[in-house]
């Protein structure tokens, strides 16, 4: 089948060889991919993308855990349409401002938690979380505790690529690429009890791996120590809900020894758990929270730390400039699509319907996979779940060779039109809230057919 993009008329190899000659991919292995060839995706509507060859696969990922309405919403085309007209670029440095960034400033003080009125906006994620490690630093300067530069995250956390985003990420084989770390950033434990609780229940496990924070600052000094960050549920690191004891201990922890919460929302916000935020589903006050990926629902690159009112009062009236922007800060473009995004999220009830109907109903299903011979365990919150496999049900043991069974299986999804992803050997779904029950069924269908053929190569029944 031929592809037409401005005018060029190729089909799948040759934009295959194309590719391959001058792309280089993110998160790719190239050797590997450039001995099959990518995928080619070229249109989406619904749940749905569709690939050069006209199959239609049903995105069980919302692509990169980011489009929470679903594809192929006209009203965002038009918004990015008509504010290009209007208005394509400007800036906010210097004392300017354009109203694309006052309506989604003003938005996202309405949809967030009540603390939180302030935005600083970014591009992404990771410039998000970059603009976090500067701006708690900058915070307690002003405040006359300058010792306080380190910041705490966790093992196996995910907060973006850059040098800051890939440091505050605790991937070791990230870290290193690149020597990794920067100076001043610390990781403890994550709350993942299946892989970590041993013989303990999950609420006991929960609390002593949110201790782990209080003995880090303990052993650094409280006075070094500015902020924890953390995604209130693990997305890349594997969909890792925390037991419902951690959260509050956290909490505890932090405001025992003033050090500032910053929950990273880049996959939990906009209604990712049933609820706007992960926050809001956990209780927590974050005293800053990272967005990104929903916040657009993918269909423009933005994203933005939201600062608390007592935070944003030192930072704007007592320190003077914050030597920090990028030139595309609340992007005209890019904030007008993410405000009408906003808009149909709230005015479609596309988030309240979802945690009343069709949250309950996946919940439910996947977990119809724990009586399968290769799962270990299915976790899950809101749109999010996870179908571990495990070698050994009982014990928990984890495969010889860690990874095989998730590949394979991925690839299983694949031939069967269904994208999942693999974090080692979990299983990760993430689909547009706007799915509906019979889509569900037949993700379902997909994945029973796909651990199914797994189990078979892994010689399991
Ligand atoms: C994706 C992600 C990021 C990075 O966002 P980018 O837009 O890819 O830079 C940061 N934190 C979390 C939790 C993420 O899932």
């Amino acid at each position: 089948m031929t592809m037409t993009q401005h005018g060029r008329n190729l089909d799948t190899e040759q934009w295959q060889e194309l590719d391959r000659l001058h792309h280089l991919h993110p998160f790719t292995d190239s050797k590997a991919l450039h001995g099959k060839g990518s995928r080619i995706i070229t249109r989406a509507e619904g749940v749905y993308i569709w690939d050069s060859d006209g199959r239609r696969i049903l995105d069980a990922m919302a692509g990169l855990w980011c489009v929470n309405i679903g594809y192929g919403r006209e009203e965002l085309a038009r918004a990015a349409y008509e504010q290009m007209q209007q208005l394509p670029y400007y800036n906010n440095f210097f004392q300017t401002t354009h109203p694309p960034a006052v309506d989604l400033a003003e938005l996202l003080s309405q949809v967030t938690p009540a603390h939180l009125n302030h935005v600083f906006f970014t591009n992404s994620g990771s410039e998000a979380n970059d603009t976090v490690v500067r701006m708690v630093r900058r915070y307690w300067d002003i405040k006359g505790q300058s010792a306080r530069k380190v910041i705490i995250s966790r093992e196996n956390a995910y907060h973006g690529s850059t040098v800051a985003g890939a440091s505050l990420g605790g991937m070791k084989p990230m870290h290193r690429q690149g020597g990794l770390p920067i100076p001043d950033i610390e990781h403890i434990t994550q709350p993942y009890w299946y892989a970590l609780g041993g013989e303990q229940a999950p609420e006991e496990f929960g609390l002593q791996a949110a201790r782990a924070l209080e003995e880090k600052i303990r052993a650094l000094g409280a006075n070094r120590v500015a902020a924890f960050i953390a995604e209130p549920i693990q997305g890349a690191g594997g969909v890792i809900v925390p037991p419902r004891s951690y959260w509050p201990e956290i909490s505890r922890i932090c405001k025992k020894y003033d050090v500032l919460l910053v929950a990273d929302e880049v996959v939990c916000g906009f209604g990712r758990t049933g609820k706007w935020f992960g926050s809001e589903y956990f209780g927590l006050q974050p005293d800053l929270m990272a967005i990104a990926k929903g916040l657009s629902s993918g269909y423009q690159p933005i994203g933005g730390v939201m600062v608390s009112d007592a935070m944003a009062d030192v930072l704007n009236y007592q320190g003077g400039e914050f030597q920090h922007g990028f030139t595309y800060s609340g992007h005209p473009v890019c904030c007008a699509v993410a405000a009408a995004n906003i808009r149909i999220l709230r005015d479609e009830r596309i988030i309240e319907r979802a945690e009343e109907q069709t949250v309950p109903y996946l919940q439910a299903r996947i977990r119809e996979f724990e009586s399968h011979p290769l799962v270990g365990e299915v976790r899950g919150a809101g749109m999010l779940g996870a179908v571990q496999f495990a070698k050994d049900k009982r014990s928990r043991r984890p495969f010889d060779s860690p990874g095989e069974a998730g590949n394979l299986c991925k690839d299983h999804c694949m031939d069967n039109d269904l994208v999942m992803r693999a974090v080692g050997d979990s299983m990760i779904l993430s689909p547009p809230l706007i799915i509906s029950k019979t889509e569900i069924d037949e993700i379902m269908e997909k994945a029973t057919l796909a651990i199914d053929l797994t189990a078979r190569d892994l010689g399991i029944s």
